[in-house]
Order: structure tokens, then sequence, then C-alpha cells
């Protein structure tokens, strides 16, 4: 079983500065925003393939974002307070998913404009006319940690390709807490890693 998600024990990655990098290219996108009763997400529908990251020359398109509370990866056994999942896929299905660890600090204005959103009724996605660049919560630097995992909501199919980055995105304690309101707790436990090595890219 490859299941995610895992704790991430810095002392026993696979560090290597020459892994192949994330090449992100986002543009910006009206937003189609529902929540699902497990979480909050934003779907790209037609503009996933104007939302794409290339890794060992393959194109993924961005489908999705949503966010859990508390973090679901942990970073040597320490949960931070909110994780964001950026979902791609290939065209032949290939799933790789770039997890974001949410700490406090300053707010991001891309959220802010999520956060304002919301539908009011769950299950009813809604299209937008505000549109966001989901590279605006993307950190400066974009060294990771790189394991094959799981989805970690049923029916948490293996074989992606899970990418969480080092460098966290800052949300502001306000932001954070808006979430917390809706979803405290749409976090799957640390699965165990079971002879998985996890490569870091410093
Ligand atoms: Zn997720």
């Amino acid at each position: 079983m490859v299941q995610s998600p895992i704790d991430i024990n810095t002392s026993a990655t696979a560090k290597d500065a020459n892994l192949p990098s994330l090449q992100f290219s986002y543009s910006s996108f009206p937003i189609s925003i529902v929540d699902n009763g497990h979480t909050i997400q934003v779907n790209t529908n037609t503009y996933a393939a104007a939302n794409t990251v290339s890794y060992k020359d393959k194109k993924y398109q961005l489908k999705q974002f949503h966010f859990h509370a508390m973090s679901e990866h942990t970073i040597n056994g320490e949960h931070s307070p909110m994780e964001l999942h950026l979902v791609h896929a290939a065209d032949d299905g290939a799933l790789l998913v770039v997890g974001l660890m949410i700490k406090e600090g300053t707010a991001n204005n891309m959220i802010d404009l999520v956060w304002s959103n919301i539908p009011d009724t769950e299950n009813k996605e809604e299209q937008r006319t505000i549109a966001i660049n989901v590279k605006d919560v993307l950190p400066a630097a974009l060294g990771y940690y790189n394991y094959i995992g799981s989805l970690t909501t049923p029916p948490c199919a293996m074989g992606l390709n899970w990418f969480v980055m080092k460098e966290p995105l800052f949300l502001s304690a306000a932001q954070i807490a808006a979430f917390r309101q809706l979803y405290s707790h749409n976090y799957r436990p640390v699965q165990p890693l079971n002879n998985r090595t996890v490569h870091e890219k410093p």
C-alpha cells in the first residue's frame, strides 16, 4: 500500500539538487467554486489547458485546487494549520499533486478572492467573474519533497506523483480562521511509508 499523506522525516530524505524542476505555467482565469461538503474547491474547467505544470517533459493540467485543515502531510511529525492541494492530470490520466503547507504570516490576496466567493449553498458549483492567477500562491523557491502516493479522499487511488513544496504558503491568521470556521478537521491521518523513498530537491 502506497497511501497519502505521509510524515516527511527530513533527516531520511534522498537529497539531490539535480532532480528535475517543476515548471509551472499558470495564467489567470475566472473561478468556478464549490463547497462540496468536504472542502472548498476551485475548478479550472475549460481553463485547465491554460494552467499547466511540466515535470520530466510531461505536461499536466491543473484541474482543481482545494484546502485541508490541519495539513495532511506532516514535516518531522508537525502539522501546519492548513494545506493547499493543486491537482493536475496528464492526458493519459496520470496525476500530479502539488501540496503547499500553509503557515500563519501575511495575508494572501488570491486567497481573499477565493474566500469572498465561497457559495452559500453546499454542492452548488458557482461560476464567478472574478479572475485569479494560481501563480500568486506559489513560493519563490521551488524546492520540493517528492514521493509516490495516493489521493487522500476515497477512492484513495494510488500511483500519484506527490510534490510537497519546501517553502510554505503564508496566510493571515484571519484567513486561516475563516477556512477553519467551515472545515477544521478535513484531513486524513498520515499513512505508513512502507519502504518508499522521499526525494528532496533542496
Ligand atoms: Zn487534498
